[in-house]
């Protein structure tokens, strides 16, 4: 029978809420963690992961969250399926509602429900998904050197891609839907004088092709106009940037967010605006997004939820 209380609650289940996991069981608080709807998170969609620390032959993404979360049921994790529907904040214990319409009780909450990508939508996307299809090139930019890419976006995000992608492809298409980009001068400038860029404004993605990795991209000029123009681009990588939303819909109006919907966290700590409430991951963090820094702000989360309970005695 599962407990209905606990020290900590951690919900969700990628590098940050795993670590969280780990620190706080070795700490005796007996955490209980709920995985929700994609467990082990954006990591389970990416192949190969090869820059964590401690893997030099690489791992898998999923191997990689596999491993991190059995070494936190071994201090004594509850880790569980289920996804927290709705928090009530209001006092302490707080009180969480989970899916299978039970509730739990804790005396403080870790929230690393991190952020997911934004794509396009195209049937496509999902069909190529990991055979092509990519929304992290610090993830899978390696696997594309020497070979032509395209990343969809124009904000800092794609350019920052681009750039990335510029150093070890030969070729990097930046598809913009827009005729200017929207990313800051800085990065405008460096995109627009790297040679092996090429940037293609008002240009839209329609669909993709390939026997069975990814082949090429069905691309439209001037969508709507009467200069309409249809053209296929062979590439071998297919990167969406065309942003994240953080995983917070059901936080929104109780725990402070950003403009764009990320948690606010009381820097250099993981603390929210709520007293026990903690923040890890990419759910608080628009700007590194990596496994290793999710999983080193799940570990000071875990700090800071001990360091709270204790003032609380
Ligand atoms: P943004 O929202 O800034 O940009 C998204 C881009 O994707 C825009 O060019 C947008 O086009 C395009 N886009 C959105 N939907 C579609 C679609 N369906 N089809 C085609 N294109 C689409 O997101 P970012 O992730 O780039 O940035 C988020 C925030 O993080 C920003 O504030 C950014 O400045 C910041 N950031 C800062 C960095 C840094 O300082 N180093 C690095 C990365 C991000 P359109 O312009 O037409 O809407």
């Amino acid at each position: 029978m599962n407990n209905s209380s606990t020290r900590c609650l951690i919900i969700g289940s990628g590098p940050a809420g795993y670590t969280a996991a780990l620190y706080t069981s070795r700490a005796n608080l007996n955490p209980v963690l709920y995985e929700g709807e994609q467990p082990g998170g954006q990591l389970t969609i990416t192949t190969e992961v090869e820059n964590f620390p401690g893997y030099p032959e690489g791992t898998t993404g999923t191997q990689l969250m596999e491993d991190i979360r059995a070494q936190a049921i071994k201090f004594g994790a509850s880790v569980r399926t289920g996804i927290i529907t709705k928090v009530d904040f209001s006092k302490r214990p707080f009180v969480a509602h989970i899916s299978d319409g039970t509730t739990i009780s804790a005396d403080s909450i870790i929230i690393s429900t991190g952020a997911t990508a934004k794509f396009l939508g195209l049937p496509d996307e999902q069909k190529y998904m990991g055979m092509g299809v990519s929304a992290c090139a610090t993830c899978d930019g390696f696997f594309y050197r020497g070979k032509r890419v395209a990343v969809v976006g124009g904000g800092d995000t794609a350019c920052e891609e681009a750039l990335y992608l510029s150093n070890l492809a030969s070729a990097v298409f930046l598809i913009v839907r827009k005729d200017y980009l929207r990313a800051s001068k800085v990065m405008q400038k460096r995109v627009l004088d790297k040679p092996n860029i090429t940037v293609l404004f008002n240009t839209n993605t329609v669909g993709l092709f390939g026997e069975e990795f990814l082949e090429g991209a069905h691309l439209v000029e001037n969508i709507g106009t009467d200069k309409e123009q249809h053209f296929d681009l062979a590439i071998d990588g297919f990167f969406l940037a065309i942003g994240h939303k953080p995983n917070t819909d059901i936080f929104n109006g109780e725990i402070n967010l950003d403009e764009n919907g990320y948690i606010v966290t009381q820097t250099p700590t993981t603390a929210t605006n709520i007293p026990g409430v903690f923040a890890a991951g990419d759910v608080a963090d628009p700007i590194y997004r990596q496994a290793i820094t999710a999983a080193g702000s799940g570990c000071k989360a875990a700090l800071d939820v001990e360091k709270f309970l204790s003032e609380q005695l």
